[in-house]
């Protein structure tokens, strides 16, 4: 091991309200992706370890106080774990900053002050109407029926590494709100902000202990302990759609529930009418965003064939003036991509696109700042002529690469855009409302921004049409995913059943 790989500060699992080492004292060193310093070590679970885990999950949902209690008291007690997190707001941008490499802006501005935002709602929505009543019922006996929501068990959580603390909101909190029990898998680039939420969480003291667990360690061992024990009722997965098919195959053996939030290539849709300096700028960002490590990144720009020229030109000059840095330095628009294989795959995209005949109209090259030398640096890249049947039009790159399509009439750019495996997210630039909204009502996307992009609420369902997912999070719908349904009918008259039963053969039976 290296100078630069010893990073004294040791981080543990979180087993059934305590810290502890894996069995076999096994750590993996964490780094800092924009200058390859290691940050601290970070237990590596097996299989025993994260059994251990899912036992301490089970024993608190079978025999805990938390699925028992009140909506209100449960409510009350996330309140104040949020308080609690809301005090470490700038040290979980920082972390989140150096472990994930994100830029100054979006860990300060987004990641955390969002995440916490969501924690919140989330806590406040805790205090819900676990009772439905069911308005009509067709038997001819009267009776009263009414749907009681109940949380469906221990929950595996499995979390990538593009959006750490918040992919971590996202699972822990509605999770718990529904009186849930957790064991939460976070994605091994990038542990950090999920191990630090969790040591505030337990600092508190205001959970049961097993409510909530954390185990770290490789995605093949710790997640597929999760997704095939018998032990777990609910996984919750976001990450790749490969990962995310296998996820589903393991889960069957148990037929676990599944919420999946998988791969994107969102579509972005120019229309004729758009006001151009909104749409531009609106379309860098949403491109570029975190360098295009967004799952709901619009890297599938359609630009109508009046326009064209004119925009593109507008697009690469402003593009090329984005600046590609240190995330610390608020000047940056750029950071590093998570890890030296991601940079990879990049580079092997653009190299693709460039053998199948798309312009780099912008071309992304490694940049030669000595201070960026050791971390996974790339400029942005815009590709015009872009055939939407072309790979980069059609897989999952995941950086900072634009690829530019051409459309002649408007229904062509729908059935282009509709036409990928994918289906999370889709932006439409148009000055008329009514127009963008009829665009936005043929696209099969989850979420349709209408001249705006990236715009993730609490309040709205977020998720995937196709192949980009199963199921939703946030908003009542994300709370809703993480309950059963239980129907109880009582009979309010004699006899209670239906008649072939009490009137024909009961009487035989006196
Ligand atoms: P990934 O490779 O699919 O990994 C996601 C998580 O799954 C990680 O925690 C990983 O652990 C774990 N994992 C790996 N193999 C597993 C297995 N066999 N069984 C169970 N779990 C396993 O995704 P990523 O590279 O971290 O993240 C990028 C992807 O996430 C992109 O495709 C992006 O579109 C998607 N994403 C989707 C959304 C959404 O809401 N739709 C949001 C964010 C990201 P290790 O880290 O230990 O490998
Ligand atoms: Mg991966």
């Amino acid at each position: 091991m290296s100078d630069s790989e010893t990073a004294s500060k040791l981080y543990n699992l979180y087993i059934g309200g305590a810290w502890r080492a894996g069995r076999a004292e096994r750590y993996a060193p964490t780094y800092n992706p924009a200058t390859g310093e290691a940050l601290a070590q970070v237990a590596q679970a097996d299989a025993d370890d994260a059994h251990e885990a899912i036992l301490a999950a089970r024993g608190a949902f079978d025999e805990g106080p938390w699925p028992q209690m009140t909506p209100a008291e449960r409510s009350r007690i996330l309140l104040q774990l949020a308080d609690a997190l809301q005090e470490y707001e700038a040290e979980l941008a920082d972390l989140e900053m150096a472990n994930a490499g994100c830029t100054w802006r979006k860990s300060h501005l987004l990641d955390i002050p969002v995440g916490l935002l969501h924690f919140r709602y989330f806590a406040e929505l805790a205090d819900f109407d676990m009772l439905e009543p069911v308005p009509q019922i067709t038997f001819p006996t009267l009776s009263y029926n009414f749907v009681r929501r109940e949380p469906i068990g221990v929950c595996g959580q499995i979390i990538p590494w593009n959006f750490p603390f918040l992919m971590a909101v996202w699972k822990i909190a509605p999770a718990l709100a529904a009186g849930n029990t957790v064991v939460l898998k976070p994605a091994s680039l990038t542990p950090l902000s999920a191990l630090r939420m969790v040591e505030i969480i337990a600092e508190t003291d205001l959970l049961p202990p097993g409510v909530l667990n954390l185990v770290t360690g490789p995605g093949d061992v710790v997640g597929q302990a999760l997704t095939q024990s018998p032990l777990v009722d609910k996984i919750a997965f976001t990450g790749s759609t490969e990962v995310g098919r296998e996820v589903m195959r393991q889960a069957a053996s148990t037929v676990k529930k599944v919420t999946l939030e998988l791969g994107g290539k969102s579509p972005n849709i120019l229309l004729d009418d758009a006001e151009l300096d909104i749409a531009v700028d609106g379309s860098l960002w949403a491109v570029f965003m975190h360098n295009g490590q967004a799952c709901e990144s619009g890297t599938r720009l359609f630009v109508p064939a009046s326009l064209y020229d004119e925009f593109v030109a507008r697009l690469v000059d402003r593009a090329r003036r984005l600046v590609v840095g240190l995330p610390e330095d608020g000047m940056t628009d750029l950071g590093p991509l998570i890890s030296r294989s991601q940079l990879e795959r990049v580079e092997r995209y653009i190299e693709i696109g460039l053998a199948e005949g798309a312009q780099p109209a912008l071309l992304g090259r490694r940049p030669s700042a000595p201070e960026l030398a050791c971390g996974h640096f790339i400029g942005p890249t815009i590709f015009t002529d872009v055939r939407n049947d072309m790979r980069i039009a059609q897989e999952e790159i995941f950086g900072p690469v634009l690829a530019v399509i051409r459309y002649e009439r408007l229904e062509d750019a729908i059935r282009m855009a509709n036409d990928t495996i994918y289906g999370l997210a889709a932006g439409v630039w148009s000055a008329d409302v009514d127009r963008a909204i009829k665009v936005a009502e043929q696209l099969r996307a989850g979420t349709v921004w209408i001249n705006d992009y990236h715009m993730i609420s609490a309040e709205a369902p977020f998720g995937g049409y196709k192949q980009s997912g199963i199921g939703r999070e946030l908003g009542t719908w994300g709370l809703l995913e993480y309950t059963e349904v239980k129907h109880i009918h009582v009979a309010l008259t004699r006899p209670r059943a239906a008649r072939f039963w009490y009137d024909i053969v009961a009487p035989r039976l006196d």
